[in-house]
């Protein structure tokens, strides 16, 4: 027997998770150069970073020889004033990933399951199945979570309701007041993750403050992350807000120092600079008015996306995606989300999505 063979069978199981192509792969692959690549896979921010951000990292360099705080005192301030919560209600992640992961491992198991919908964010199977725990996955509807038939799902093996708002990878939103009253229907002792990855992209008619629910809701932890609208996905930081027994639970299970010092002086220094959030949001809007110009121009099938990336149906999405890779676009094809015929693009800045509507137009003819 192998090392491999003799693994759990849980985890001989899992299918690693596929990230976006890297753009340094695509360039050796096709001879191309980096600079000609546009890369439209990760729902990263094509604004880049904030200039305090950046700076706040250069300074904290000269921290790297040290052990980060382990407690993130700085960071935790700011984001306990952002959201108007304690400290003692927020745990910080290696990205929200990491806080997802700390879920799974403090409340998941074997003869445990977690709920979460079909064509939703791959890491909660994921974290759900490296723990030992079942997944069960639920029906969508209209690509979206159908909470209704999410509630039915849960067991009373059940611990973890997962549900992202907006979801990746299909954009879809469900209203705070269905989402409200959906956690009040979960019972008390499942814990509902709210994972609001891509909230900084709402509009004002849509956005909402789920931070006001951890009272009423003591069986909520709402994941954040600085990946998305901050443009720090590099440097892995997102947190956790909840009640402080959850957080507590969370931080048995953490790594002691799970956020680098450069991480952590950067993330503080972005919460503040909300002017830069603020103009990400209003140039993807804009880049995503773009694109959904040409779709309809083009009788192309899209979902109507709240976040930061849009869902087109492809037809041969693979056959397409391979011609987008020849030209030097880099999407996401989305069949491990049971939607083998779509193609998940990020919005890019206006040239960028330019270089994809004219790529796709000839991948397709
Ligand atoms: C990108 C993303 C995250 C954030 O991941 P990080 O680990 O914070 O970089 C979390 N949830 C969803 C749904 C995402 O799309």
């Amino acid at each position: 027997m192998s090392v491999f063979d003799c693994a759990a069978a849980h985890i001989r199981s899992i299918s690693p998770y596929q990230p976006g192509k890297p753009i340094s792969e695509l360039a050796r692959e096709m001879s191309l150069d980096e600079a000609s690549i546009v890369k439209l896979a990760s729902n990263e921010n094509p604004l880049g970073m904030s200039a305090s951000a950046r700076a706040a990292a250069l300074a904290a360099l000269a921290e790297v020889p040290r052990y980060p705080d382990g407690n993130g005192f700085d960071l935790k301030q700011a984001v306990s004033r952002h959201h108007g919560i304690g400290a003692d209600q927020i745990v910080l992640g290696n990205g929200s990933n990491d806080v997802l992961e700390m879920v799974a491992r403090a409340l998941l198991g074997p003869g445990r399951s977690a709920v979460y919908s079909r064509h939703a964010f791959a890491v909660y199977p994921l974290a759900t199945l490296a723990a030992g725990a079942t997944g069960i996955e639920v029906p969508a509807r209209d690509f979206g979570c159908d909470l209704d038939a999410m509630r039915a799902a849960i067991r009373d093996d059940t611990r973890v309701v997962f549900i992202a708002n907006p979801n990746n990878p299909t954009g879809t939103f469900v209203d705070a007041d269905a989402l409200e009253r959906f956690i009040a229907a979960v019972p008390r002792d499942v814990l509902v993750v709210l994972d609001e990855a891509y909230s900084e992209y709402l509009p004002a008619d849509k956005a909402y403050d789920s931070a006001r629910w951890l009272e009423r809701h003591p069986h909520l932890l709402v994941s954040r992350t600085f990946s998305k609208a901050y443009g720090l996905a590099g440097l892995r930081v997102g947190y956790g807000i909840g009640q402080p027994s959850v957080i507590d639970l969370l931080n048995r299970v953490r790594q002691p120092f799970n956020v680098t010092n450069v991480g952590l002086a950067a993330a503080t220094a972005a919460l503040a600079d909300q002017g830069f959030v603020r103009a990400s949001a209003a140039a993807n809007r804009a880049g995503l008015r773009q694109l959904e110009t040409f779709f309809d121009a083009s009788g192309i099938e899209y979902i109507r996306s709240y976040a930061n990336f849009i869902a087109l149906r492809a037809g041969d999405a693979a056959g397409v995606n391979r011609r987008l890779l020849e030209q030097g676009v880099i999407v996401r094809p989305i069949a491990a989300y049971a939607m083998p015929e779509w193609l998940r693009v990020s919005i890019g800045l206006e040239p960028e999505n330019a270089r994809f509507i004219e790529a796709l137009t000839k991948a397709r003819s």
